[in-house]
C-alpha cells in the first residue's frame, strides 16, 4: 500500500498532549507516514513549529478566519518575518489555513482583508494556500480569480456538490476530502467524489475536529484515513490501492513534498 499523508491535522493542539507519541506510532504502523499541521493563529505558530520539528511533520503558517477577531494588525508582518526565517525549512510547505466563514460570527470585512493579505503572502513566498471556505464560495472564487496565486492550493474540508467542486478544480485547486465523506447525510459530497477526476482530491481529517458520527468519538485522529480511502474507492469504482497512489501523488505534487 502507498504511504498515506494527512494533509490537514492539528496534532499540535492540546487535545493530543497526553498521547501524541502513541498516536504517531499507531499512525506510522497503519501506513500513515506523515501529517501537515495547518496554522490557525499567531499565538500558536511557535508551538506548531516545535511539534512539526519534533515529529518531522510538514506545517503551514497562517491565520484561520475564526481567529480574525483576535488577530493583531501586526500579525501579517509577523507571518512574513517567520516565513523569511523558516523559508529554507523543508517542512514549511504552505500558507494557511486562511479563508472565509460566514457561519462564524465576527467581522466579515476583517476576514476578507486577512484572506487577501495571506494570498499576497503566498504569492511573495511562492507557496500554495490551505483554505477554509464556509458559505463564502462566491467571495473566495472571486479573490482567487482576481489574485491568481501561482502555486494554487486546496479547499480543505470540502463539502459541496460537483458543480461547485468543478469551479475550483477548473482554476487548478484541489479539494480536501475528510471524515464528512463517511457520514450518510453527505450526498452532495459523495457525488463530488464519485464524479470528479481522482486528480482533484487530497486526503485530510482536520483532527481533532470533524470526528465522523459512526466513530462515536469526540476526538478525530488521522487513523480514520484508511476508511476514507475505502469509501472513495467504492464511490470511484476503483481499487483502494489505485486511490492511495493517486492521492499520494496529488499531495506530494501540490505541496512539493
Ligand atoms: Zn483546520
Amino acid at each position: 500500500m502507498q504511504p498515506i499523508i494527512d494533509s490537514h491535522a492539528h496534532i499540535d493542539f492540546p487535545e493530543f498532549d497526553d498521547d501524541r507519541d502513541t498516536l504517531l506510532q499507531q499512525m506510522r504502523s497503519a501506513g500513515i507516514k506523515n501529517v501537515l499541521i495547518p496554522g490557525v493563529s499567531a499565538r500558536k505558530w511557535q508551538r506548531q513549529i516545535e511539534v512539526a520539528k519534533q515529529y518531522d511533520s510538514y506545517y503551514a503558517l497562517g491565520i484561520h478566519p475564526w481567529y480574525s477577531e483576535s488577530t493583531l494588525i501586526t500579525d501579517v508582518e509577523t507571518l512574513r518575518a517567520l516565513l523569511a526565517r523558516y523559508k529554507n525549512d523543508a517542512r514549511l510547505v504552505a500558507i494557511g489555513e486562511c479563508g472565509l466563514d460566514k457561519l462564524h460570527k465576527g467581522n466579515f470585512t476583517t476576514q476578507l482583508k486577512l484572506f487577501k493579505d495571506q494570498i499576497q503572502v503566498a504569492k511573495e513566498f511562492d507557496l500554495p494556500l490551505i483554505m477554509h471556505a464556509v458559505k463564502a464560495h462566491e467571495e473566495i472564487l472571486k479573490c482567487l480569480k482576481t489574485e491568481n496565486p501561482q502555486r494554487k492550493g486546496v479547499i480543505h474540508g470540502f463539502y459541496g456538490g460537483p458543480q461547485l467542486a468543478l469551479q475550483y478544480v477548473n482554476l487548478g485547486y484541489k479539494l480536501g476530502i475528510g471524515g464528512l465523506l463517511l457520514n450518510d447525510n453527505a450526498p452532495k459530497l459523495q457525488q463530488t467524489v464519485a464524479k470528479l477526476p481522482l486528480e482533484s482530491f487530497v486526503l485530510e481529517t482536520d483532527s481533532p475536529a470533524m470526528a465522523p458520527k459512526f466513530s462515536g468519538n469526540n476526538r478525530n485522529t488521522p487513523l480514520i484515513l484508511p476508511e476514507i480511502i475505502k469509501k472513495m474507492a467504492n464511490l470511484q469504482n476503483k481499487s483502494a490501492v489505485r486511490i492511495s497512489e493517486q492521492v499520494f501523488f496529488n499531495v506530494t505534487q501540490l505541496f512539493d513534498l
